[in-house]
């Protein structure tokens, strides 16, 4: 145990660890797996990762259970989800069983580093993978590194699980219609800042992008999907330029074990007149529910929580899910890898 941080005031930042485990592709084939103390990549200043933007990555979190177990929550959505991701930016996909044992090889080798139970912290696991091949003519590389790295952090929600408020801006886009918005790589993040800024520098936490073709219907909030209750039902927006969340597709499944109807659609801004609850859900916050969304361009407030407080769907799927992954009730799908 690691007696000197202060588990519940950690950011989300990066604190260092012990170690990181790495995989090379190279000569046509994945390398043996290498445990490093080192924090630095050595890469040619050419790399396609550097250049083009051949760099993919996921983020995923482990956790102490109430039973002292170490769980992983559905690394295996995650393993999916990198090699779409890598297949969209024509990267070499990492098979799943590397992923899943350099995932599990950085979470022990970094034990001291998972928050306690009662925290609220978690052991967050951060896979990445970048082209390596030194290029200058626009081409993939053939040679690429995977790493894995966890680093600690702090409950989402220091002062308590509230709402926040964000703002619709059709100023920018996060991505292309057929872009690269389904997959989880940092041109999209890149493509993000200016407008996340701005929206921060105005008091929200995030932006609701728009479809950017025909900016008619909600896309993602920020680095987060975005969910809505409207009559008791869950709706959440269908479109080709949203990263598919597993927080999402969880709540999805926890609504329906709820008896809730969920429509997975295009979604409209004036609907959001007529929804009772949202909120924006990602690995980081599970939920982060939402109060007032302003659009800025027509001036137009749409409340999103009369009481300002958490509505209570949102607090329902916050605490289920977070009990999940603490063992604090059964695994009924299977979603925790015990760490042995
Ligand atoms: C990672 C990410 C999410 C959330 O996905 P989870 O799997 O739930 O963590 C949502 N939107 C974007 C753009 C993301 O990069």
């Amino acid at each position: 145990m690691n007696e000197d941080i202060d588990w519940g005031s950690l950011p989300f930042g990066y604190y260092p660890t012990d170690y990181n485990v790495r995989c090379a592709f190279r000569d046509g084939k994945w390398g043996p797996i290498e445990v490093t103390k080192s924090d630095t990549v050595n890469i040619h200043m050419a790399a396609t990762a550097l250049h083009y933007g051949q760099e993919i990555f996921e983020g995923l979190k482990a956790f102490r259970g109430v039973d002292g177990k170490i769980r992983i929550f559905r690394w295996e959505e995650n393993a999916k989800r990198i090699r779409q991701s890598a297949e969209g930016l024509l990267m070499e996909p990492i098979p799943e069983e590397i992923f899943k044992e350099m995932c599990v090889q950085a979470v022990k080798l970094n034990e001291r580093f998972i928050p306690p139970y009662g925290t609220g912290a978690s052991l967050y696991i951060r896979p990445l993978e970048i082209g390596m091949s030194a290029r200058v003519g626009v081409k993939e590389a053939d040679e690429y590194l995977f790493i894995v790295m966890v680093t600690p952090v702090g409950p989402y929600f220091k002062g308590g699980f509230k709402n926040t408020n964000i703002c619709i801006m059709r100023e920018y886009d996060r991505v292309a219609p057929q872009g690269t918005g389904r997959f989880k790589c940092g041109g999209n993040y890149a493509a993000s800042l200016t407008a996340g800024h701005k929206a921060h520098s105005l008091g929200y936490s995030a932006v609701l992008y728009l479809d950017p073709k025909e900016k008619k219907y909600l896309d993602e909030c920020g680095p987060a999907n975005f969910y809505a209750i409207k009559d008791g039902k869950y709706i959440t927006p269908k479109s080709d330029s949203i990263l598919p969340s597993i927080t999402n597709m969880s709540l999805m499944t926890l609504a329906r074990e709820m008896g809730m109807e969920v429509e997975q659609r295009h979604i409209t801004v004036d609907e959001l007149e007529e929804c009772s609850e949202a909120a924006a859900c990602g690995t980081a916050a599970v939920c982060s529910p939402i109060g007032e969304i302003d659009d800025l361009d027509t001036g137009k407030k749409y409340i999103m929580s009369k009481d300002g407080k958490p509505g209570p769907v949102t607090t329902k799927f916050y605490n289920t899910l977070n009990a999940i992954r603490l063992g604090e009730v059964p695994d009924t799908h299977g979603w925790n890898l015990i760490v042995e």
